[in-house]
């Protein structure tokens, strides 16, 4: 069982505005939901989650890890797709998922051929693996983001609005694919709309102005709203 706290985390931005508010969430495996309106300090909380963001204040444990203080330690056990993953490179799906696992730290090769392809596997794309990812479409990107996320067999993945900008169809490919990812792990997933989290979520919190309003089981919470 994985375990993710954050406690006490504030941030508030030069320009005055306080987009995380003495903020504490323990989360456990599975899919989790942050459901909050435009501004509410989704994408604060999941950079800050993703390390690209330090807190002024509070703290994350992961596993017990003290995120803040050990970062590579961390890093090597996590996957970001953020909001708008916008590398677009004219390299191939495949060459551009390979360099990325070398970042990654995934040294040897043979490792890197069999995860990629198993990854372009579960996202479909396996038959467009030789295709540059500046080709692909909404939905052909997000599932290139959820593959180069999951590099490295992370146990934390944080996923920022990754239903945003995508057709009906697209959208239920992408939230299948998440499911199946499976319960292994903590998925947290970040969206402004109320479906994302029911249809794929096992607990969920609501966000608003930097708090957390409240939390708990998805269709008990949304039947209020
Ligand atoms: P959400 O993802 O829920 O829309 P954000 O975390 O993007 O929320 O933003 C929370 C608040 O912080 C908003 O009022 C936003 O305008 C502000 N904000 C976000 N990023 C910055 C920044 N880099 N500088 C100043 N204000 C920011
Ligand atoms: P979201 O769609 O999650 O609300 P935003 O549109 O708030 O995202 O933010 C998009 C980008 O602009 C982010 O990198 C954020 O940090 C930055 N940003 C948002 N609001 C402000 C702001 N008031 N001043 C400066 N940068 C901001």
């Amino acid at each position: 069982m994985n375990k993710l706290e954050i406690k006490h985390l504030s941030k508030t931005y030069p320009n005055g505005v306080k987009a995380l508010d003495d903020l504490s969430l323990t989360i456990e495996n599975g899919m989790f939901g942050l459901l909050g309106p435009n501004g509410a300090g989704k994408s604060t909380l999941m950079r800050t989650l993703a390390m690209l963001q330090e807190p002024q204040t509070g703290e994350i444990f992961f596993n017990g890890v003290n995120v803040v203080s050990n970062p590579d330690q961390i890093r090597s056990v996590l996957g970001y797709l953020p909001q708008e993953f916008g590398v677009y490179p004219k390299v191939s799906a495949r060459n551009l998922l390979d360099h990325i696992a070398v970042l990654k730290g995934i040294s040897n090769r043979n490792e890197r051929k069999d995860q990629i392809n198993f990854l372009l596997q579960q996202t479909n794309l396996y038959e467009h693996r030789k295709k540059a990812v500046s080709t692909f479409s909404g939905g052909m990107r997000q599932r290139f983001g959820i593959a180069q996320a999951l590099l490295g067999n992370p146990k934390l993945v944080i996923v920022d609005e990754p239903t945003a900008g995508l057709d009906p169809e697209e959208r239920n490919r992408f939230l299948n694919l998440l499911s199946e990812i499976g319960e292994q792990i903590i998925i947290v997933l970040s969206t402004h709309l109320v479906d994302d989290v029911l249809d794929l979520c096992s607990k969920m919190a609501i966000l608003n102005r930097g708090k957390i309003l409240c939390q708990g089981n998805p269709l008990e919470l949304t039947a209020s709203l």
